[in-house]
């Protein structure tokens, strides 16, 4: 297209929605009209609601819960129920769901690191659970780690009072092997980074009588990670509630040999212990059930073509605009979902990533997308039905914009 035709272009599609043909009014759509006498907190209060085609992050409230699981979550929260009993009966169905010995609800993945490493320090020992993270005294204190694992995340781990122990090959690892080795951890997310795969790690565990623990927080899909790891025999496995599953954002899983997870609650809430402020309610406990069920059971290859027929829709408004290149990856672990990847000539295109999220997070409705290094990027696992096409038009739009200015 050329600038002037693109000028043409723009001024006759006043409403994005219509400038692909799409003939969808994206303010029907966004502007969710509240249940007639229902009290809408959230206008209230101003808050900005937005679409989400950036994933499941913490910091964006991660994914929406189903109906099912709210209805749940509703239905527990009229009734008292002894939490110790709810986190028995959930525990034993979502250790049969994921092929576990044992499982408990926890207030995410990071928590579900920091109560099942407790849990490995201290086994049924309340005098241990009480002293954390102080290890004076204790005889295992060390946790192995790959070099290339060993990021942030491992800070769940040492909440605890664990001290990591860096290698990259299996020599060392055999070498750092001590009595004071408390666990090995594996970050999944990095397993493309490390020399040593998942099967090896816990088989040189096996040989040497040290627990593993695996973080899996947003590895699915695909869906059979739910129960991949346990089989490959991780003592512990932890897991997001609220990323694809869908569950409470404030919920995780814990899963895996009976007596650490038993460990583990001892560390937890409603006992004391260093897990104490990591409280789940039953609500959460039931509505992360309910979450993994649903999750289970859906058609996982239909959700797919759908997310493929997004991504379709997405790609080919931004291929209309010159100066522009698309493509489209599945990041391979985490997050592995088809994702979007813009990008353009910075000598030609005057505009910048952040300048471009900035005016779709400005503009109405307000959408987020998330930059990465050199490309903006735009997840669909996340939107709602018909975001597509609002997605689609307003990128063009600002694209459109960029090309002209
Ligand atoms: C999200 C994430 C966590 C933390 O999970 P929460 O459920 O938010 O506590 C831990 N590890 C990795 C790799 C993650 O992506």
């Amino acid at each position: 297209m050329k600038r002037r035709d693109l000028i043409k272009y723009l001024s006759v599609a006043p409403l994005a929605g219509a400038a692909i043909g799409t003939g969808v009014s994206f303010q029907a759509i966004a502007a969710a009209a509240p249940v007639k006498g229902k009290r809408n907190v959230i206008k209230e209060l101003g808050l900005r609601t937005f679409i989400n085609a950036a994933g499941t992050y913490t910091f964006n409230t991660g994914s929406l819960m189903h109906s099912e699981v709210i209805d749940a979550i509703e239905t527990t929260s009229k009734h008292f129920i002894m939490i110790s009993e709810v986190q028995d009966k959930v525990g034993e169905k979502i250790a049969n769901l994921c092929h576990a010995e044992s499982a408990m609800v926890t207030a995410g993945c990071w928590s579900a690191m920091v109560i099942g490493t407790a849990g490995v320090l201290t086994g049924l020992d309340r005098t241990k659970v009480a002293l954390l993270p102080n290890l004076s005294g204790f005889k295992k204190t060390e946790v192995i780690v790959q070099k290339s694992h060993n990021v942030g995340y491992i800070q769940a781990l040492t909440n605890t009072g664990i001290l990591p122990v860096e290698i990259e090959t299996k020599e060392e690892l055999i070498r750092a092997i001590s009595n004071k080795t408390a666990l090995m951890w594996f970050l999944n997310k990095n397993s493309t980074l490390g020399k040593l795969d998942q099967e090896e790690w816990v088989a040189i565990a096996k040989k040497h009588n040290v627990p593993t623990m695996i973080d899996i927080a947003a590895d699915v899909p695909p869906v059979e990670n739910l129960w991949k790891y346990n089989d490959i025999g991780f003592d512990l496995v932890c897991i997001s509630g609220g990323k694809a599953i869908a569950g409470p954002q404030s919920a995780g899983i814990l899963m895996g040999r009976k007596d650490l997870i038993a460990a583990a609650r001892l560390n937890a809430s409603p006992n004391g212990g260093i897990g104490r402020g990591h409280k789940v309610n039953k609500e959460e406990i039931i509505g992360m059930y309910v979450a993994l069920e649903k999750y289970i059971n859906q058609d996982h290859e239909a959700e797919w073509k759908m997310w493929e027929d997004r991504v379709a829709v997405i790609v080919n408004a931004i291929k209309k605009v010159p100066d522009f290149s698309v493509s489209v990856y599945v990041p391979p672990v985490a997050n592995h979902t088809p994702t979007i990847a813009i990008s353009w000539d910075s000598a030609k295109i005057k505009i910048t990533t952040a300048e471009i999220i900035k005016k779709l997070k400005d503009g109405s409705p307000s959408i987020e997308v998330m930059p990465d290094q050199d490309s903006l990027n735009v997840a669909v696992y996340m939107l709602k039905n018909g975001e597509d096409k609002i997605v689609a038009s307003r990128i063009q739009e600002e694209l459109i914009k960029a090309t002209i200015n």
